[in-house]
């Protein structure tokens, strides 16, 4: 499937969750059999050069694709959560949202020193979310092979948080 048509499984919702905000709906895309598989794909044919072991994505959404890409490129999986979710001791990370703020943690023990980690989300908005994720993989000593999502939204710039590192997404706008 082209990036078109992948692009045309996501559906703006104006609005959501706030007034101003235009929601990118990825809930077709991912319940459409051959649209999820081309985008996991896709996504393993940037991710896999750059030899990661982890894969790291926060709940819920970037449990979705961060799941099946890491089955896909045989890696392991580490989900960033919110506070409260995971059992054992954690590090954590607070950051600013589109639209309010949040904190995400992963286990201590979740990142190998010097592991090669691929941080990824559905969408690159402000950049604030990502950013917290990177900082997380860097307090473990691991390292950031590359930060990838679904989508960006250009017009917010959330690169700029992210310069240094190797950024990329499939779909923007
Ligand atoms: P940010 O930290 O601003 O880059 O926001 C990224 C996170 O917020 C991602 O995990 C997205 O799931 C969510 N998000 C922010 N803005 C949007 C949007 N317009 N549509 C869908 N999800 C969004």
């Amino acid at each position: 499937m082209t990036i078109e048509e992948l692009k045309a499984l996501v559906r703006d919702v104006p609005d959501f969750p706030t007034e101003g905000i235009v929601f990118k709906d990825l809930m077709p895309l991912i319940g459409n059999g051959e649209a999820f598989h081309a985008t996991i794909e896709q996504l393993a044919e940037w991710a896999g050069p750059r030899s990661p072991d982890i894969i790291l994505g926060a709940e819920a959404r970037g449990f979705i694709f961060g799941g099946a890409l890491a089955f896909e490129l045989g890696c392991g999986f580490v989900p960033a959560r919110k506070p409260g979710k995971l059992p054992r001791e954690t590090v954590g990370a607070t950051y600013a949202l589109e639209y309010g703020t949040d904190s995400l943690h992963v286990h201590r023990d979740a990142v190998p020193q010097g592991a090669r980690v691929i941080v990824i989300d559905d969408v690159l908005a402000t950049g604030g979310t990502a950013s917290a994720k990177v900082e997380l993989v860097e307090d473990l000593e691991g390292v950031v092979a590359g930060v990838l999502f679904v989508i960006e939204l250009t017009f917010l710039g959330g690169r700029r948080r992210l310069d240094g590192y190797d950024v990329h997404s499939l779909i923007q706008y």
